[in-house]
């Protein structure tokens, strides 16, 4: 079975599906690996050292024809319009948000497998979750660029030029993003409190050592799956006016909150902007097209406030530690094909639970039930 590994071709994109020392352990698992040329350049691997892991290196068409395609993000229109019906494509899909290439890849008969579908309470499905290797990447760089934006210590700093205070960071969702921002927000010595609006995540931002803020207007708000729910307008006004007392304390506020299928939920408001002090910083990891956790966030993007706020739209993140994300999700998606094989060959079976959880079109169908929904009802079809 030939399973190929595509260069990605998002703008700014810099990471890999596979690194060498995955392709090792596929191998040994009587995988023929084809690497794209300059699939792993903008990671720091060449195409040298795919070949000395026992991996061919191949033009894009031909990687775009093996049996199985693996890629970090999404394949562009050219590659889906390269692929042959029967063909099996995994990468990070975003199906929910783009209700038009699950269309797109339906109509070209293949079987799409999308990394991001992974049920992630499901113990064996723990080695694939690529959702939370990156995440964890994504909270720890947010920490970095928020000191690195900070004109002031994070720590405690005692000095014969005199004593600064500690910086007091507040983090805003506390999934896995969240949870590395804390530790890393923590080791570089800063004073670190936390909120999310699903309350069983206080004893985890404690562990990490947050001091956990309970909010008295709006009340917990977990959904299905370990995720939260979509708030109402009435708990939303509340959460934010509440929230806006808390920032306004605090000299960084990092943001994570998502809701699965949604746009970001808005955390920071602009009064709750105006009321943060000249030199604060926010890094908005929710920061897209459609908004972000924070008022007048720009992906990719440092906006400054007339009072002087500095507002990172952070996108982009795993990227752009590129060699240590792409390590990662080369573990993740090697496990992942290795759980749809069996000797030698793929063995898909969407009474699997996982299996059915991942599997997003074949043969010619959308068969997500979570999806064919959305994609009947989106203003493109
Ligand atoms: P996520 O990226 O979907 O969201 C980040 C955080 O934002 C979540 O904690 C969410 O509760 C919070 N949030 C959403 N709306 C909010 C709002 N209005 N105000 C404040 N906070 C808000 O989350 P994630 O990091 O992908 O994790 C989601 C869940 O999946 C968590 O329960 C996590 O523990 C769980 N998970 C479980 C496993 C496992 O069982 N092994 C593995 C990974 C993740």
């Amino acid at each position: 079975m030939k399973v190929s590994v595509v260069k990605e071709t998002a703008p700014g994109e810099r990471r890999v599906a596979l690194v060498p020392e995955a392709v090792v352990k596929l191998r040994t698992a009587d995988v023929d690996v084809l690497v794209e040329s300059g699939a792993g350049d903008r990671a720091w691997h060449t195409d040298d050292s795919y070949a000395e892991a026992g991996a061919s290196v191949v033009s894009r068409r031909e990687a775009l024809a093996a049996d199985v395609v693996l890629m970090v993000g999404k394949p562009d229109a050219a590659a889906v319009a390269a692929l042959q019906p029967g063909q099996l494509v995994i990468g990070l899909l975003a199906p929910l948000t783009d209700p038009e290439l699950v269309a797109a890849l339906a109509e070209a008969g293949v079987t799409a497998v999308s990394m991001d579908m992974i049920p992630r309470t499901l113990p064996r499905a723990q080695p694939m979750d690529a959702l939370s290797s990156q995440a964890n990447i994504a909270g720890y760089k947010a920490v970095l660029l928020a000191a690195t934006e900070y004109g002031r210590f994070f720590p405690l700093l005692i000095t014969a030029a005199g004593t600064a205070r500690p910086a007091r960071v507040l983090v805003l969702g506390t999934g896995v993003a969240g949870l590395q921002a804390i530790g890393t927000a923590r080791r570089l010595g800063a004073v670190v409190s936390a909120y999310d609006v699903r309350p069983e995540t206080k004893t985890e931002a404690e562990s990490v050592g947050a001091t956990f803020i309970e909010l008295t207007s709006v009340g917990p708000a977990s959904g299905e799956g370990g995720y939260a729910r979509a708030l109402s307008e009435e708990e939303r006004m509340a959460q934010q006016e509440e929230l806006a007392g808390h920032i306004a304390r605090h000299d960084v506020v990092i943001t994570t909150a998502q809701v699965p299928g949604r746009r970001p939920p808005l955390l920071v408001t602009e009064d709750a902007l105006k009321s943060m002090a000249a030199g604060s910083v926010i890094v908005d990891m929710g920061a897209s097209a459609l908004g972000g956790n924070a008022a007048g966030s720009v992906p990719g993007e440092t906006v400054i406030t007339e009072n002087g706020v500095a507002i990172i739209g952070a996108s982009g993140l795993p990227s752009s530690m590129a060699a240590a994300a792409s390590a990662m999700y080369a573990r993740n998606i090697s496990a992942l094909l290795l759980y749809l094989m069996k000797d030698g060959q793929l063995a898909l079976d969407l009474d699997d639970e996982l299996q059915a959880g991942v599997i997003i079109t074949s043969g010619g169908e959308i068969v997500h039930p979570a999806l064919a929904a959305t994609v009947a009802e989106s203003p493109a079809r």
